[in-house]
């Protein structure tokens, strides 16, 4: 049987293509897929393109976007055997990382994708990009159950945990890298399935549950030696704030001075919730290693061991927005909800 694709189209630079008159980047025509690429038509799947709009950079997306495309797919989620979503580069990472939060539930694929070279380019990375994507999504196993019913997201040979990426290039072709979970897939000749690294639902039946619910009361801040008391103060006491992604040194690292631990214990014992993420790509937070952490341990920062950023930015605003209560809040953060740290 063959599975049936639904692809959606956002925005981004895989959507453009070099007008033949005129040398311009025009829009491409997801809708005329089968025309643009006949070879599709080899691959064992029924695709439908559905474009949203408008179609937008994906630098201007915001959390209602999430709640768009999530609400898409929620629709049309008992028509298809698996999605492809079509993404700018830029946010790739946050959207797809707040995709995997929303969705309770979810026995299906979801594959990210995007290009660095518009699709209409003679040298693009799209077209692979593109039709290795839809195969994945595709993917059954011997007793017709998807192979990877999680929220995905696939670059240059590699298919990843989408809560585990960071676009890490603005140049290279493998713009996408997961540090801190090995690639559920390798593209090379063959697709080499990593079948013990995917995530399988408990039950394949359960009805889908989408939370559209994010709080816009977060921030990050970075480190970086020469922050002060005086910006580190002014953002604390930001009304309404209810968390803050510290990105620490190292291991989680910070400095022990009193200007900097004093406002940061203060607006814990307020409710603030702050969460530790280290600023390095590889490797996470072990704030019982150092001296330097162990403060921050000790005032009641919270860890986030080896998420990514996006994982972070996205799991904090899906748990404030969904759960009423800061211990409840605190206490999902530390676990791993959809795979995005390892503890
Ligand atoms: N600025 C574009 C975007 O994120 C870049 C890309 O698609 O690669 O929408």
């Amino acid at each position: 049987m063959k599975s049936s694709i639904l692809i959606i189209y956002t925005g981004g630079t895989i959507g453009m293509k070099t007008d033949p008159e005129t040398g311009t980047l025009v829009p491409f025509d997801f809708s005329a897929i089968y025309q643009e690429f006949p070879s599709l038509k080899r691959l064992n799947v029924a695709i439908e393109v559905h474009t949203l709009t408008p179609v937008i950079d994906s630098s201007n997306v915001q959390p209602q976007n999430w709640i768009t495309l999530a609400e898409l797919i929620r629709s049309k989620y008992g028509h298809y055997d698996g999605f492809v979503v079509l993404h700018g580069t830029d946010t790739m990472s946050y959207t797809a990382s707040a995709l995997s939060f929303m969705f309770e539930n979810l026995a299906k694929p979801i594959v990210f994708t995007g290009s660095q070279i518009p699709i209409g380019v003679l040298r693009t990375d799209g077209r692979e990009n593109l039709i290795t994507a839809i195969e994945i999504a595709g993917a059954k196993d011997e007793y017709g159950h998807p192979l990877v019913p999680e929220v995905s997201l696939y670059f240059q040979n590699h298919l990843f945990r989408a809560n585990r990426t960071t676009k890490r290039s603005a140049e290279a072709l493998s713009a996408f890298y997961s540090y801190n979970y090995p690639p559920l897939a390798d593209v090379g000749v063959n697709i080499a399935y990593n079948r013990t690294l995917i995530h399988q639902p408990d039950h394949w039946m359960e009805p889908l549950r989408v939370s559209n619910n994010f709080s816009d009361k977060v921030c990050v801040v970075k480190l970086f030696p020469g922050l002060n008391e005086q910006i580190l103060s002014s953002i604390l006491s930001i009304e309404g704030l209810q968390a803050v992604v510290l990105e620490t040194y190292g291991a989680g690292n910070a400095p022990t001075a009193d200007w900097f631990i004093r406002p940061l214990e203060e607006a814990i014992a307020r409710g603030l919730i702050v969460l530790n993420i280290t600023q390095c790509k590889g490797g996470g937070v072990a704030m019982e290693l150092y001296e330097t952490g162990l403060r921050l341990q000790q005032i009641g920062v919270t860890s986030g061991y080896d998420m990514t950023i996006e994982a972070a930015v996205t799991k904090l605003m899906y748990l404030l927005g969904s759960k009423a209560d800061a211990s409840e809040v605190k206490q999902a953060l530390e676990v791993s909800l959809r795979g995005e740290l390892s503890h």
